[in-house]
């Protein structure tokens, strides 16, 4: 969807004027029910059901603590902590070599600050270590050994992230991929990723947000999706807001994905609009069709407005702050999205 000129100049006006995003009603078209409702802060929404309990998490410690930095890392941590989730922290799937790699990323938005850990293996929580780099590193980003190593420095014991389930399943996958290679080339396994992105509010205004994922199932052994890369999986801009992605990383990475829609917010869209007009956007120019493109996003506005749209089946969306939890549908972008599980149903 291309922003028409004049709706891009009527929002750019009342976005300037006021900088609150829903001023007009054609800036309301794409906006879902909590674009339209007063919003209590601290407000934390994340990517996918399971995003409900850290943010629930965020929420109790951003209120305890003060600290919006501890309520992304430490909510966040509820999601790595969870051996049942495949797709973050312990638990993960395994690269195709069966070792489990993280990646994470964590943004303050007050002094624009940054920090990332992509491919590490053998730490519980890498949105620690991406903290850790923020603050006390002149650093944005380790990769690798290097950050494995800083994080044991600084106090963040190995461990052991693989469990036997997934050892089980890796073992299984690796025989299936065996006799399928006999027939044709092994491919990766598509089917098999999750991210938790999480955005947080505070009362004064100030945007932050969080990253993390064990990234795409059975992967190439060092490959690095868009969940640790800053403007990919996640971006916060403090004068604006706040966005994040899961789905098919190498889609997102190559668009720049979370800065996209925190540049269509900054036009004056509404959080839900401007995660669809990056999709949208993303959609013209990729070879991919928007059915095969697998990306999602969810973003925040400084105003606390929250929004999702995705082209992933039954990609949903989860909202806490002190009024209450909620999990949202995002709105469906694709005919496989709009499908059996998916779209924008209750
Ligand atoms: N975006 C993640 C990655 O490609 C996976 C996901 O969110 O589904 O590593």
């Amino acid at each position: 969807m291309n922003i028409n000129r004049r709706k891009f100049i009527q929002n750019s006006a009342c976005l300037s004027a006021t900088r609150a995003i829903a001023c007009s009603p054609n800036s309301m078209m794409g906006a879902s029910h909590s674009e339209r409702t007063k919003i209590e802060k601290p407000v934390f929404i994340a990517t996918w059901p399971f995003g409900k309990f850290s943010c629930e998490a965020a929420v109790k410690i951003a209120n305890d603590s003060g600290s919006m930095l501890d309520a992304i890392e430490k909510g966040i941590w509820v999601t790595e902590n969870d051996v049942k989730n495949a797709s973050v922290g312990i638990g993960g799937i395994p690269n195709a070599n069966g070792q489990v790699e993280l990646d994470a990323c964590i943004m303050s938005g007050p002094n624009h600050n940054a920090g990332s850990v992509a491919g590490i293996r053998g730490i519980l929580h890498p949105i620690s270590i991406a903290r850790l780099v923020m603050e006390s590193t002149p650093h944005v980003m380790l990769v690798g050994e290097g950050a494995k190593q800083f994080a044991i420095a600084n106090g963040h014991p190995e461990t052991n992230l693989l469990t036997t389930q997934q050892k089980e399943n890796w073992q299984k996958w690796q025989t299936e991929q065996f006799e399928k290679s006999k027939k044709s080339k092994p491919k990766i396994d598509e089917d098999h990723h999750d991210t938790i992105a999480m955005l947080g509010l505070d009362s004064k205004g100030n945007l932050y947000g969080g990253c993390s994922t064990s990234g795409w199932g059975y992967k190439l052994a060092g490959r690095v999706g868009d969940s640790p890369i800053i403007g990919s999986g996640l971006y916060v801009d403090n004068q604006v807001g706040a966005a994040g992605a899961t789905g098919l990383g190498e889609n997102v990475m190559r668009h720049c994905g979370s800065f996209l829609v925190v540049e269509m917010m900054r036009q004056g869209a509404s959080p839900t609009e401007a995660c669809e007009m990056a999709v949208n956007r993303i959609a013209e120019i990729d070879p991919k069709n928007l059915g095969n493109l697998d990306i999602n996003f969810i973003a925040l506005n400084k105003a606390g407005q929250h929004g999702a749209a995705g082209t992933s089946k039954g990609f949903k969306y989860s909202v806490s702050s002190p009024a209450g939890s909620e999990v949202l549908n995002a709105k469906a972008m694709s005919e496989k999205a709009i499908g059996p599980e998916g779209g924008n149903r209750k």
